[in-house]
């Protein structure tokens, strides 16, 4: 086995060989610009888009023309909320997200406040998910898109995505979702989960960085996007720009490799994922799972170790790549806005280590990182008389501490 670790599959993960195998003749012999219409280069590389384009509509249940290719979902959240926005900005002025969005999605919110349009953020529940009483409350006649991710980031919690999507319908809103953690690790078909426009991106299904797409309806309802980009009127108008034709094989071909091996790998990793978890609250007290493990993607786990220093505990395991609800680890100085809005306090969401699991982990992996973190976790108790004033059975929030 080798260190270090990477435990960090939700942050990106590593590219699979049969990707790049796909897309290295297109950097090469297969050059040609896919809008060429008058030479063999052109047609070839526009086969090779059409193909990429069936193959990512296959893996969500989506036809090849409602696929818009983007340069991730970064790209793709701000054209299908700007987009919304724009487009529909006549019918109504109101936007409904929830609290825990991806920063693409809740920085374009602000974005679309400072220009007047008025942004719902909705709170979640402690176990993460999103109380839909609350979201039939907050839709008024004046809203025109409602966003919320498939499956959160940071905890994996998958949200009631059908339902979400029924309620937007029943009142004509259209339903957008980041659907970038979801894709490719549990099925999610964009008819069946009542979908308008869904985001997703090639390096967090083992594809490559810089490519990803927009899923946008075309009947029942056909949605429409003001383009946020304008050139040669690619992508039916809503995203020009000369395709990326490596990037769109290696999307196209690391859905195919998802939708073939979907089942078993999400098998693996969740009988990984739940021993790690297993050996960890088995050989540790006071530790605590963020986020419903009920709805939940298979390969994530997000715990949190109370009576260890955050800062400590990332530096004891440094030869394990996790990520950490900690500031010190973020660049911004909050610790993670995501466990605040379940609920969850400074001092444990300062504590909570994600391990995000993936295609290339091994067993042999888990049981090093349960064993690591069991050793570090332990050490730094022993260091700590919280944790033993805790053990003695004394209320540490009744405690007074002297002043300094
Ligand atoms: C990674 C991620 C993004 C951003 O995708 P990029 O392709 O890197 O722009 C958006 N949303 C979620 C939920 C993500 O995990």
């Amino acid at each position: 086995m080798k260190t270090p670790v990477y435990f960090d599959n939700h942050a990106t993960t590593q590219m699979d060989p049969r990707v790049l195998k796909a897309m290295l003749p297109y950097f090469t012999e297969h050059f040609g610009n896919a809008a060429s219409r008058n030479h063999s280069f052109g047609w070839e590389a526009e086969k090779a888009v059409d193909k990429a384009r069936k193959q990512i509509a296959d893996l969500i249940g989506a036809t090849p023309k409602e696929i818009i290719f983007t340069s991730g979902a970064t790209e793709s959240n701000n054209l299908a909320i700007k987009g919304v926005a724009e487009m529909y900005g006549e019918k109504g002025n109101h936007i409904i997200t929830a609290a825990t969005e991806h920063k693409a999605v809740l920085d374009t919110c602000k974005k679309l406040e400072k220009e007047g349009f008025r942004v719902t953020y909705l709170p979640l529940k402690e176990d993460g998910l999103l109380d839909l009483d609350l979201l039939r409350q907050a839709i008024t006649d004046k809203t025109i898109l409602v966003t919320i991710m498939y499956a959160n980031n940071e905890i994996g919690v998958i949200q009631p995505i059908a339902e979400i999507g029924k309620i937007c319908h029943e009142r004509g809103v259209l339903f957008h979702t980041d659907g970038v953690q979801a894709v490719g690790k549990v099925p999610v078909n964009v008819i069946k989960d009542n979908i308008d426009m869904m985001s997703i991106t090639g390096h967090k299904i083992y594809g490559p960085k810089g490519v990803g797409a927009l899923y946008v309806r075309r009947k029942g309802p056909r949605v429409q996007l003001t383009a946020q980009m304008d050139g040669g009127g690619h992508e039916r108008g809503m995203r020009s720009g000369t395709m990326n034709t490596p990037g769109i094989v290696g999307l196209g071909e690391a859905c195919a490799i998802c939708q073939q091996d979907m089942a078993e790998e999400s098998k693996r990793l969740s009988h990984l994922r739940d021993k790690l978890k297993s050996k960890l609250e088995s050989e540790l007290d006071e530790v605590f799972i963020n986020g419903s493990m009920e709805h939940r993607l298979p390969h994530n786990l997000n715990m949190s170790f109370a009576y260890v220093e955050g800062e400590s505990l990332l530096m004891g395991i440094n030869d394990i790549a996790v990520s950490s609800g900690s500031a010190c680890t973020s660049a911004t100085l909050e610790p993670s806005y995501v466990l605040k809005a379940l609920g969850v306090g400074d001092d444990l969401a300062h504590t909570s280590i994600r391990f995000g699991l993936g295609r290339f982990n091994t067993e042999e992996e888990v049981d090093y990182v349960a064993d690591r973190m069991i050793s570090v976790v332990r050490k730094l108790r022993d260091l700590s008389p919280l944790y033993e004033m805790a053990k003695e059975g004394i209320d540490l929030s009744k405690v007074q501490w002297a002043a300094e």
